[in-house]
Parts: structure tokens; C-alpha cells; sequence
């Protein structure tokens, strides 16, 4: 009985249209990004930064290479058919090309999976990369991070008709589910130690797999499970609250501080100029949560 209130709370939660829906048959819709109702970023002129090489080199390229996820509904998720990208990671990463003065309709979005991204951006793959990526001090050996830009939380997907999970506590022997090289799978390893773990490069997998019963949990953060919970509202559910603090930032070659702090500017001119709550109301905030206080930037000290 409280399982049930719980569940048509979250679907209240998710989505006006799931209200309806709750205790009927059928799945309410789940809406994509609207695009009619993204902002359009003003470029800027003349906008030159000569002591960054990865802008010089996009610069004289024409276009930002830029990383993402391309299989996580509201945040980065890529359309087969069209081969376009939308939700607010990809927001995000566009602004950031219209502040750095390339037009965002030209960025070049490549998708990389968790495990990849300090390669890709060491070997120069990609120029930044915006997908639900959490700074941490043992990253930041590797890469510089801007922002951070959002704040997400560790959370849990299970079943609707698994009973006996509601938080990290409740793990021990059952079979979780992350993305190998993710924060959500180092924490699990560490601190939940009786815990099965099972990795892949995407969460997208991890559903399949507990959609199918391989797997008991699916554990990443909260504003990515969201979205993945909405696909499959009679199926899946998140329990629990968030159990850790995963500031997202903009992952950029490590040294190239120019690029860093400039992105750092353009994203608290951004969210001073309405811009950055536009794109979460458009993509994230359909999830029905209204758009929190971004965290404050973290300029931390050229490296
Ligand atoms: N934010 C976490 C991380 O950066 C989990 C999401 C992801 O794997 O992208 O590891």
C-alpha cells in the first residue's frame, strides 16, 4: 500500500500527465526535450582567446568537438534517426559554444561513455565535454573542470515489484548495476562492500539488464535514473533518498586554464542572464522538479 502511494508520488513528481495515469492502465506519455521552448544563445562577437589552445584550435576549425552521453533521457540522448542531440547537457554545451563565439547550431557532439573521458580529453578527441560528469579531486589530476553547473545525488532504480530495496543499506548480496569508471560504481565498491556489482559502459544497459531481471538495482545519479524510471513508469521505480553530493562540471583539457576560467564567466553569465534556467525548464525540468539554484562556480587556482 505505501509502495504504491510512493510510486504515484514519483510519477506526480515526474510529470503533470503521469498524475492521470496513476492506478490506470496505460503509460502516461514521456515528453522530449521541447524544443520550441529552448532559448536561443546570443554568440559573441569578436570573442578571441588566444591563450587557449584547444579555442585556437576550434576556432580555426570552425566548430567545438564536444563529448556527451547520447543514451540518457532529459540530459544527453542522441535520436537515431537524425543523429541529433538534446537535453540540458547538450544545452549547456551549446551555450558554451555561443559564448566562446562559435555559433551552438555548429557544435560537433561525439559521444563518450564514462570510463573514456579523461582519455578523450587528454589525447585531444574532444575540446570539452558536458554529460552528467562529476568533479572530483582524483579527476582533477587528469582533466580541469568548469563550473560546477548542476548538483545531482547517488540514488537507486529498482523494480516496481522489488520489495526489499529502498536504500544503500538493503544491498548486501543483491546485484547492482553502474557504469564502469563512474563515481556511483567507486562508491558502491567502497562503502557497500557486500554488494554484487556489475558494470558496463552505459546506464542505458544497466536498465536492460534490470528490466530483465539479470540485475536487481540500477545505481547512478538521481537526475539521470529520473529519466529512465519515466520511460518505464510501470516497471521501474527510484527509491530512496540521494546519498551523495555529485556537482556536474565541464570537463576541459587539463592546463588549458584560459578555456577553463572562460567557461567558468560564460556559465555565471548564463545563469545570470536566464539563459541556464530556460534550458533546465526545457529539458530537466520536465521531469516536474522546477529548476534549483545552480551551485556556485568553483574557480579553483590555474594548474
Ligand atoms: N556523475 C557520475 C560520474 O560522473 C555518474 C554519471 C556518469 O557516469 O556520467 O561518474
Amino acid at each position: 500500500m505505501i509502495r504504491t502511494a510512493r510510486v504515484c508520488l514519483a510519477l506526480v513528481v515526474f510529470a503533470a500527465p503521469a498524475a492521470a495515469a496513476c492506478g490506470k492502465e496505460g503509460s502516461p506519455p514521456v515528453k522530449g526535450p521541447a524544443a520550441d521552448r529552448l532559448p536561443e544563445y546570443r554568440v559573441a562577437q569578436g570573442f578571441r582567446l588566444p591563450d587557449s589552445p584547444t579555442w585556437k584550435r576550434a576556432e580555426k576549425r570552425g566548430y567545438f568537438v564536444v563529448g556527451a552521453k547520447e543514451d540518457q533521457p532529459y540530459l544527453g540522448q542522441r535520436d537515431p534517426a537524425t543523429g541529433t542531440y538534446s537535453g540540458f547537457d547538450i544545452e549547456i554545451a551549446k551555450m558554451m559554444s555561443a559564448s566562446l563565439g562559435l555559433a551552438p547550431g555548429t557544435v560537433h557532439f561525439r559521444t563518450i561513455a564514462s570510463a573514456n573521458r579523461e582519455t578523450a580529453l587528454q589525447n585531444g578527441q574532444i575540446d570539452y565535454y558536458v554529460g552528467t560528469y562529476t568533479i572530483n579531486a582524483m579527476r582533477k589530476k587528469l582533466v580541469g573542470f568548469a563550473g560546477p553547473y548542476y548538483m545531482a545525488g547517488q540514488s537507486l532504480l529498482v523494480r516496481r515489484n522489488e520489495h526489499g530495496i529502498n536504500g544503500p543499506q538493503d544491498l548486501d548480496g543483491k546485484r547492482v548495476c553502474s557504469a564502469a569508471g563512474s563515481t556511483p560504481y567507486q562508491r558502491i565498491q567502497r562503502e557497500y562492500p557486500k554488494a554484487v556489482l556489475v558494470a558496463y559502459d552505459t546506464y542505458s544497459v544497466c536498465v536492460d539488464n534490470l528490466l530483465t531481471y539479470q540485475v536487481d538495482a540500477v545505481t547512478t545519479d538521481d537526475a539521470i535514473l529520473i529519466g529512465y524510471a519515466a520511460k518505464a513508469p510501470r516497471e521501474l521505480e527510484v527509491v530512496g533518498r540521494p546519498f551523495s553530493k555529485e556537482p556536474y562540471g565541464i570537463g576541459v583539457p587539463r592546463g588549458d586554464n584560459a578555456l577553463r576560467f572562460a567557461l567558468d564567466d560564460a556559465l555565471e553569465a548564463r545563469e545570470k542572464n536566464g539563459d541556464w534556467k530556460k534550458a533546465y525548464e526545457a529539458t530537466l525540468g520536465l521531469s516536474g522538479v522546477p529548476a534549483p539554484t545552480p551551485p556556485a562556480i568553483d574557480r579553483y587556482p590555474a594548474s
